[in-house]
């Protein structure tokens, strides 16, 4: 059992699992049934020191000059980022960005489970997008109640974000994955995992080399 909240774990060690999770899932298809920090590093380019503080957030250690049983090692890490279970999700806007989240079939292989859709968009209620159905938003309050929803996932406009996370507050959520810039005023228990689409493009746009600026006639 873990002594420290998974709240405190380093986040870029968090985020670095995924990745390795996904190599290690190739080295065990090509039968390799253990594995050690330094591969992985090597594969990432990384320090073998880093891997191991990495990995030892799942609770996991290898044996000093074995390294770990693969296999051990993508139970630890799906346990720890709770991808060996089934996360209940409801989706509020279902326009572009929502519709493409509930379409990606990496999410279902972690566990997620988008089952409903809200909107008040008349045309888009009724029906289902990549087998979701979509609900009238007035709905959700009710269809909530005791359903197990672990995750509000917010791909609404700015303006409706708030309201929309009112509700998932209502219905127990426990975190919500906000795809809006919007900073949420939600109770402090509620983990909220902010999604800046935005600001992650403008750091790539402001990076990019700046092309000629070509006088008006020729644009
Ligand atoms: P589309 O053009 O299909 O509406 P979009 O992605 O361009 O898609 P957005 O304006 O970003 O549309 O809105 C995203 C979705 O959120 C849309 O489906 C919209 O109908 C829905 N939406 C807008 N306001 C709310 C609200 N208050 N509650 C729930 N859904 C909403």
């Amino acid at each position: 059992m873990f002594t420290q909240s998974a709240k405190s774990f380093p986040i870029p060690s968090i985020q670095r699992l995924p990745v390795y999770l996904r190599f290690l899932k190739e080295q065990r298809n090509r039968g390799n049934t253990l594995i050690s920090c330094t591969q992985i590093a090597e594969e990432f380019g990384q320090l073998s020191v880093q891997v191991r503080k990495d990995l030892s957030i799942t609770g996991i250690s290898g044996r000093p000059k074995v390294g770990y049983r693969t296999n051990e090692l993508i139970d630890a890490i799906e346990g720890f980022l709770g991808w060996n279970r089934e996360i209940k999700a409801f989706l509020i806007g279902a326009g572009s960005l929502g519709s493409a989240i509930l379409g990606y079939a990496g999410f279902v292989e972690h566990g997620l489970r988008i089952v409903a859709a809200f909107d008040i968009d008349p045309v888009k209620i009724g029906n289902s997008i990549h087998r979701c159905p979509v609900f009238d938003l007035r709905q959700m309050y009710g269809m909530g109640q005791n359903a197990g929803i672990e995750i509000g996932i917010l791909t609404v406009p700015s303006v409706a974000a708030q309201e929309a996370a009112n509700i998932l507050v209502q219905i127990g959520v426990q975190g919500i994955w906000n795809y809006t810039p919007i900073r949420l005023d939600i109770p402090q228990e509620i983990i909220c995992e902010e999604v800046k689409l935005s600001a992650s493009f403008a750091v790539l746009s402001s990076r990019l080399k700046k092309s000629p600026v070509f006088p008006d006639e020729y644009v």
